[in-house]
């Protein structure tokens, strides 16, 4: 069973998220103003936040990087409940690091297997895979930790773009196409389109620095992590 949190000012709906959280298996939490789900979010550590962008006391913008920027609430997936017109490359994005977002009104049940999906991908980075911590060239990762270094340095993933990267990694040498990547790290076919792919990669390569270069471009297929960091060093 995983615990939920849904940050959502509109009593209405709250009690919606509520009842089909609890119908689906999960343990609801509840918050109607972003201080209260700031405050419940560092509390319980739910498994994942359910995240209104319009709230009446903290925007929700300033509550996603408020999770992201706490050592305790950091790597919990965030999924953005916007209205339409909101801007959505930002939620997603780059800026405030969401994992996902629905453009209200929402298909209830559309809702449910995203956050499926998004845990389903919180689950895979915590199966206990052969290494914990990986060292490659000057790359260090820390999955367990959903962490990462480069030249020793800790660098900022959102949850998305971690997995992207220890997908990446994992399967090094072999050329992932965009859909590939869209199906195992996003989990979900749904209206985000390849150029998606192509954004979260630029904005990895960005935060990886000095290792940008172990992320290679294969034109007209796809990415590739490198086989070895002695090839990206040209
Ligand atoms: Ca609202």
């Amino acid at each position: 069973m995983s615990t939920v949190l849904a940050i959502e000012d509109e009593s209405d709906l709250l009690r919606v998220l509520e009842y089909n959280l609890t119908q689906a298996g999960h343990e609801a939490l509840v918050a109607d103003s972003g201080r209260e789900g700031l405050r419940i979010a560092r509390e319980k550590r739910p498994d994942l936040v359910l995240l209104d962008l319009m709230l009446p006391d903290i925007a929700g913008t300033e509550v996603c990087r408020k999770l992201r920027s706490e050592p305790t609430t950091t790597g919990i997936p965030i999924i953005m409940l916007t209205a339409r017109g909101e801007e959505i490359d930002r939620v997603l994005g780059f800026e405030l690091g969401a994992d996902d977002y629905v453009v209200k009104p929402f298909s209830v049940r559309e809702l449910m297997l995203r956050i499926q999906a998004v845990l389903r991908r919180g689950e895979a980075i915590g199966e206990a895979p052969t290494e914990n911590t990986v060292s490659f060239g000057c790359l260090e990762i820390d999955r367990q930790a959903y962490r990462a270094w480069v030249a020793g340095n800790e660098i900022d993933l959102t949850a998305l773009e971690f997995k992207l990267l220890v997908t990446l990694y994992d399967r090094r040498n072999r050329v992932q196409t965009r859909a590939t990547l869209l199906d195992d790290v996003w989990g979900i076919q749904a209206d985000i389109n390849t150029r998606t792919v192509d954004t979260h990669v630029k904005r990895l390569r960005e935060k990886l620095d000095d290792a940008r270069d172990y992320v290679e471009t294969v034109r007209g297929v796809g990415y590739r992590f490198v086989n070895s960091p002695v090839e990206a060093e040209t």
